[in-house]
């Protein structure tokens, strides 16, 4: 098996785990385009050690910069370079790979996720928003093209791999594990001063700053449940949260035999990215110090809705589908953006999001372009009603 890859948000979080990944499983994994938005350095850094044919940069300005620096040094050849989102997708279209894996934050990696399927190679999807946002578009696309869409976020990795124990008609529910953020145990009171820096600091996983806030707020499992409803086809009523702080166990398939099958590991995204890169077969990680005899104990809990409207939310877009999802994706990023430059409260972000959904008129069956109009309003309506 030897896999060409394409890595989008390759600075990220995610991204440098990848790295990380393929420096261990090369040349049987090798990386011929990698893409970041505006950190050039970082870009720059891991293409010296993986020699893509193909670099791409959202900001032109950044690009510009990567640019000189090829102009300047022994680059032989140089990669190519494509900038703006437009480029991203068409870097992703022009460059021969098995797989792209998606890693940028946000709604942004869209247009390239769509163009990775489009072009014909399989996804391995870390970027939970695209999926959220055009779900409907991707999915049906994929079926068409015959093409993979693979989980990299662990819970729904955990799903992926648990569901291989029975069939599809055979499942009555699934149970996305969530560690509950670091607000599990405060009171709507003391969520009302939550800082910037408080909300970064999340028990259990290393993450970019945007789903890091999403996990507080657990925006993040409302996403995770629209992002199941597309990669499992399953119906909302299907799929249920549980908190599980230890973040052990990564999620379950319940069957209608009352077998209920799991995954479970280190919280660490190198697994997930791994096993999708490889899929089907399995390669060796190098062991991590994970006992369960030294956890101890594995603790469940139901989420807390009057804190966390935020599942509820979830449940409500997918009953209202069309561009619903979109107008959720995109007023939660906002609301999350204000957030961190410290003009919106942190309890203002749950009421902001379903202030605007309450104010969206759906359209169904959305075209690409009702999405991104649906994003863009959002994004608008957030930012005049918080001032
Ligand atoms: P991050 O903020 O650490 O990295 C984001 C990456 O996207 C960076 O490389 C950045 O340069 C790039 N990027 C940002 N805007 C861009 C744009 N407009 N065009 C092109 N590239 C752009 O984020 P992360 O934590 O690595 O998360 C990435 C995605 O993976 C998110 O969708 C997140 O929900 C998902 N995810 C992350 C984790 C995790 O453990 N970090 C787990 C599950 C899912
Ligand atoms: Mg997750």
């Amino acid at each position: 098996m030897k896999k060409k890859i394409i890595l989008l948000g390759a600075t990220g979080s995610i991204g440098q785990s990848t790295l990380e990944v393929v420096r261990r499983l090369r040349p049987e994994l090798e990386l011929v385009a990698l893409a970041a938005g505006s950190n050039w350095q970082g870009l720059l850094e891991a293409a010296r050690e993986f020699r893509p044919l193909a670099l791409g940069l959202c900001d032109p300005k950044a690009a510009e910069a990567l640019l000189k620096e090829f102009q300047r040094g022994p680059w032989e050849p140089a990669p190519r370079v494509y900038t703006g989102m437009a480029g991203l997708a068409k870097l992703v279209q022009e460059t021969p790979a098995d797989i792209v894996l998606g890693a940028i934050s946000g709604a942004a990696g869209l247009p390239a996720t769509l163009a990775a399927v489009e072009s014909g190679k399989h996804l391995a999807l870390a970027n939970k928003e695209a999926l959220v946002m055009a779900g409907s578009i991707l999915t049906r696309r994929a079926k068409e093209l015959d093409r993979q869409i693979l989980p990299v976020d662990s819970e729904h990795s955990a799903i992926f791999q648990s569901l291989q124990a029975g069939d599809h008609a055979e499942v009555r529910r699934i149970h996305l594990t969530a560690s509950g953020g670091p607000f599990r145990n405060y009171s709507r009171e003391q969520m009302a001063h939550v800082t910037p820096a408080q909300a970064l600091r999340h028990p259990t996983w290393k993450m970019g700053a945007k789903i890091t806030i999403d996990s507080a707020t657990l925006m993040n499992k409302a996403l995770e449940i629209i992002e199941a409803h597309w990669l499992f086809q399953l119906p909302p009523q299907k799929i249920k949260v549980v908190i599980h702080p230890q973040s052990v166990i990564h999620s379950l398939v319940e069957f209608v035999d009352g077998s209920t099958i799991c995954q479970l590991g280190p919280p660490d995204m190198k697994i997930p990215i791994q096993y999708a890169l490889t899929y089907p077969q399995r390669r060796e990680m190098p062991p991590s110090h994970f006992s369960l005899a030294d956890i101890g104990q594995l603790t469940f809990e139901p989420p807390d809705e009057a804190r966390f409207p935020s599942l509820r939310l979830a449940y409500r877009v997918l009953e209202d589908g069309g561009t619903a999802s979109s107008v959720f994706n995109a007023a939660n990023e906002a609301a999350v953006d204000l957030f961190l430059k410290e003009k919106l409260a942190f309890l203002r972000i749950f009421d902001i999001v379903e202030e605007v959904l309450g104010a969206h008129r759906v359209i169904g069956s959305p075209s690409l372009e009702d999405l991104f109009d649906a994003d863009r309003w959002a994004r608008e309506e957030v930012r005049r009603r918080a001032g």
